[in-house]
């Protein structure tokens, strides 16, 4: 087993060696999308960055239950309990079921994740299927005495809840200074102090999702869905939770402050926080219109991008930057990125050719050793990545004559590309989608081009027709020669 790994928690906003609370188990609870739309490349970085953790775990020996939810209901369009709900509003634009909503977003969701070659979860557990287990948490925190009953709705007691614990342990902000800067209560509103929150939502008549419960026909509030499945999955306790860091002052608080009003126990060892992928500095959001949904990203059809870039590029794009570190989206970076991404494809084949000779003029186990420091160092992914390019420097200049390699150590190295490039990263080669086929046209193109050039006339019909048959149409005009399919 791979020990040592350091892992930043917020919780204690430092570095911490990672020791499970039962190694070598490990529970990792992800907070999930909520599948009222189609995931966004910002989503997509959180999921792609949990994924590589889990994958790093489990190649260092541990054994992980990884759960991430699908949030599929409970979900209003302010952050206060009110407006909304997100799916019934989104049902009634699409005419639609709101389940007939879930399961299409979900499925969207888990094709974008295949694309971009994550490992399922081991469990992954939605809102609407766990509705008993979220109603039976909420007795424990009423009968606690964290949380009160309104006229059919349930709120936590943020106050009560912080004369014994600490309620912004987890962003460290001052409670006062966060009542300031909270609005203060409407002469309509039934919460009895500003930082309370739902548990348990009344209904109204035109509610679409409610189920009966011990304060009437309702619904589960934003968080406590979390707080319910983490608990039934993976115990009181458990040893990783994580999420984007947009969730930590709000969903998260208010998770660890249900959690532990109904267990009395903190509910994750290590909280983990992605950074946000970012366009032009901006937060990759629906709302702000600047989120590119993944299969715009692929076909390269939005006004910001300059082409399209396969999702082993974007992958690849994302696994430059630490997860801790924003990443600013750019044309430019993505091309860079395309190009790393084949350099270590190409290695990975050329290695397959290379013969092992008697001497030796590398020193592979010390390159792992590196990749595994890096990994180790709450997983260092662009770290890596500059070791696997010496890696792949190492595999051109033996392929190329330049040096020689024992067999013990060509074993050695292909196992290293096998471990991070393959298992940690999930990179894979990717058939060349339509970009590499237009690539390829624009060389016979050009190809035709130069024969005209050279008044080689006999060359340039003889592509034009072979196109022809295959069902490609050239038209030459002042500017240039274009192509469509007939
Ligand atoms: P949602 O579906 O809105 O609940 O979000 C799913 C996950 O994506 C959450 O963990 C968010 O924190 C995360 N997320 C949202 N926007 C971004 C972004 N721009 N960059 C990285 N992660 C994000
Ligand atoms: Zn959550």
């Amino acid at each position: 087993m791979i020990t040592g790994i350091q892992v930043y928690n917020t919780l204690t906003r430092r570095k911490e060696i990672f020791e499970p609370v039962n190694t070598p188990h490990v529970g990792m609870y992800v907070c999930g999308p909520t599948v009222y739309n189609d995931v966004h490349l910002g989503n997509c970085r959180t999921f792609i960055s949990f994924d590589i953790i889990f994958r790093y775990l489990r190649y260092a020996g541990y054994k992980v239950r990884y759960v991430r939810n699908i949030t599929d209901a409970g979900h209003l369009e302010g952050d206060r309990d009110e407006g909304d709900d997100k799916f019934a509003k989104r049902a009634k634009l699409e005419q639609l079921e709101p389940m007939e909503i879930v399961q299409k977003y979900t499925l969207g969701f888990r094709e974008v994740m295949r694309l971009f070659n994550t490992l399922p979860p081991s469990i992954e557990p939605t809102a609407t299927g766990h509705i008993i287990e979220q109603i039976e948490m909420i007795k424990v925190i009423l009968g606690n005495g964290f949380a009160y009953e309104v006229n059919g709705t349930v709120y936590f007691d943020v106050e009560k809840y912080s004369e014994t614990y600490n309620y912004t342990i987890l962003t460290n902000r001052n409670l006062e200074d966060m009542l300031a800067n909270t609005r203060e209560l409407g002469g309509q509103d039934e919460k009895r102090g500003r930082l309370d929150f739902a548990l348990w939502i009344k209904a109204k008549p035109e509610t679409l999702m409610k189920w009966a419960s011990p304060w009437g026909l309702g619904f589960p509030g934003w968080h406590i869905e979390c707080s319910a499945m983490s608990a039934k999955y993976l115990g009181d306790t458990f040893d990783i939770h994580g999420g984007g860091m947009d969730l930590a002052a709000t969903h998260h608080t208010n998770e660890i402050a249900q959690s532990e009003a109904c267990s009395r126990q903190q509910p994750a060892k290590y909280w983990m926080h992605t950074n946000m992928l970012t366009v032009n500095g901006a937060r990759m959001s629906k709302s702000a219109g600047n989120g590119f949904l993944p299969h715009e990203l692929f076909s390269g059809k939005h006004p910001l991008l300059k082409k399209g870039y396969s999702p082993m590029t974007v992958k690849f794009f994302m696994l430059q930057a630490h997860y801790r570190s924003t990443l600013d989206f750019s044309n430019e970076a993505l091309e860079a990125s395309e190009k790393g991404y084949r350099r270590l494809m190409n290695a990975l084949s050329l290695l397959q050719k290379i013969q092992a000779s008697g001497t030796t003029d590398f020193d592979i186990a010390a390159l792992r050793e590196r990749c595994v420091v890096a990994m180790n160092d709450d997983f260092n992914t662009p770290v890596v990545i500059a070791e696997l390019f010496e890696a792949a420097r190492i595999i051109n200049t033996l392929y190329d004559g330049k040096g020689k390699i024992d067999a013990g150590n060509l074993d050695g190295l292909k196992q290293l590309m096998q471990d991070f490039v393959v298992d940690v990263f999930g990179l894979q080669e990717e058939a060349q989608g339509d970009n590499g086929f237009k690539e390829v046209l624009d060389m016979v193109i050009n190809l035709r081009r130069e024969a005209k050039e050279n008044k080689d006339y006999a060359t340039s019909d003889k592509i034009r027709i072979g196109l022809q048959e295959m069902g490609i149409q050239l038209k030459d005009s002042k500017e240039g020669t274009t192509w469509s399919r007939t």
